[in-house]
């Protein structure tokens, strides 16, 4: 893509109504523009971010056994009459009347229409175990909608439900979903920690949070630090294998909101290892057992003949959340610096002299080949100063630069500069290729 056509409408200045840092960087970087109050408009860059989450999202719930479909964002009113939730959601919920006065509402979630899917289809103890997900909007209606899309009143969530003939069951679906949760955030370069969260009326141990360490975060969490430093990705996981002991491994160490914080156990921890900081949350996994499953009356006969109604759980993911979170997980003084993973683009190509005799044909060629070679590049031809060139490439925060200048295109080089760390090489166009090139999906 060259900048000269690519509609990313930056802006100078911090725009006044952005109080954390990730918003303001959105704005700034024509990522997103509000179109009212907590509802966004997802402009080129900012788009290309999401559907780069939301494809690891999914990847990982393919891989855990998860199978997606998409259900709509219109619900209709009686479906959650059945589970007496319509009257329960209070004004979150935004409700609509169709030209038939039938009585609809925009889904601030899909616990009670994936259950009537799953019921009218399901009819033994064969039709489980199943787990379920769609990537679909939804809306709250916030009372305080803020922080850019961290807390919209629109916003894109993943979704699992998980159905199976028991309570034993259900805990297998669980510790996939918990594995998973740690892989996919994991791959967006982030720790996400698992955080025991309250289980309401059901009790047990099955509900975690996962929460991403911020200063701007919106809760007080305590953690062991020993937890902070797993490596999730290193390990290769068989979704069929018993999972209980690895979730074990991966939550026995202290983590708790201030909500279930015990000070006596956290103080007990020896103090270096102490953490004590704000999150954000950006996942949560739910075991709810027959909650829905009986209202709604989700049931299936066992291998002995016995009907039961199924044990249920569900699975969100914040995805436009996780485009905030990320850049306030990763930014500096200068703009966001994003992981390889979820870059819009892998690599700003600045020509800095836009019609020169040397510097545009060598940064044309290597445009050319970069594409060929299957590289996302973002190719800076603007005829600016080069100054807004480098303020520009480092507020979108692109992991790597190639900048082609006339002293380095005299002498056939560039410079290849890591967002990161801000390291800069001259070295070759050819070099800078095979770098790139061999970095492919890493
Ligand atoms: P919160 O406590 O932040 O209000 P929640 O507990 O109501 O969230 P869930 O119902 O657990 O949210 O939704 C699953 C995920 O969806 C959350 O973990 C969060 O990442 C995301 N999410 C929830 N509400 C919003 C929102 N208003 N804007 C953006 N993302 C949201
Ligand atoms: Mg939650």
């Amino acid at each position: 893509m060259r900048s000269s056509q690519f509609f990313m409408p930056t802006l100078r200045e911090n725009p006044s109504e952005a109080q954390i840092v990730s918003h303001r960087l959105m704005l700034r970087a024509g990522m997103v523009r509000q179109a009212s109050s907590g509802i966004y408009s997802w402009l080129p860059l900012g788009f290309k971010v999401l559907k780069k989450i939301e494809q690891i999202v999914r990847e990982e719930q393919d891989r855990a056994g998860c199978q997606e479909l998409l259900m709509p964002t219109i619900q209709s009113a009686d479906l959650w009459r059945e589970s007496g939730r319509y009257d329960d959601y209070g004004k979150e919920m935004l409700r609509i009347t169709d030209r038939h006065d039938r009585e609809m509402l925009y889904g601030p979630t899909n616990e009670e229409l994936i259950t009537e899917i799953f019921r009218n289809s399901a009819k033994s103890y064969r039709d489980v175990p199943k787990m379920l997900y769609h990537i679909q909007w939804k809306f709250r209606d916030e009372v305080r909608p803020r922080f850019g899309v961290m807390r919209g009143r629109e916003f894109l969530m993943k979704d699992a439900y998980s159905f199976d003939l028991d309570a034993a069951g259900a805990r297998r679906a669980y510790n996939k979903m918990f594995v998973s949760y740690l892989r996919t955030f994991a791959r967006m370069g982030l720790q996400a920690i698992p955080m025991a969260a309250d289980t309401g009326p059901i009790g047990g141990d099955l509900s975690h949070e996962f929460i991403i360490l911020a200063d701007t975060g919106e809760s007080a969490v305590f953690c062991d630090r020993s937890f902070i430093e797993r490596d999730v990705l290193s390990l290769d996981i068989d979704y069929d294998s018993d999972l209980e002991p690895l979730v074990k491994q991966w939550t026995t160490d202290y983590a708790a909101t201030d909500e279930k914080h015990d000070a006596a156990r956290f103080g007990a921890l020896p103090k270096d290892r102490q953490v004590e900081a704000r999150g954000i949350e950006v996942g949560h996994i739910f075991y709810f057992g027959t909650k829905y499953s009986e209202p709604l009356k989700a049931q299936v006969q066992t291998q002995d003949g016995q009907t039961i109604s199924v044990h249920m759980g569900s699975y969100g993911i914040g995805v436009s959340r996780l485009v905030g979170a990320i850049i306030e997980a990763s930014h500096d003084d200068k703009g966001i610096v994003w992981p390889e993973s979820v870059a819009p683009f892998k690599v700003g190509l600045v020509n800095l002299k836009a019609g020169d005799a040397a510097t545009t044909p060598m940064a044309d060629d290597l445009y050319a080949r970069l594409t060929r070679a299957g590289v996302e590049v973002l190719y800076d031809d603007r005829d600016v100063r080069a100054g807004e060139k480098f303020a520009q490439m480092d507020l979108i925060g692109l992991p790597y630069q190639v900048v082609i200048g006339p002293r380095g295109a005299a002498k056939g080089e560039v410079e290849f500069k890591t967002r990161k760390t801000g390291a800069v090489e001259e070295i070759s166009a050819e070099a800078a290729l095979n770098k790139l090139a061999s970095r492919q999906g890493a």
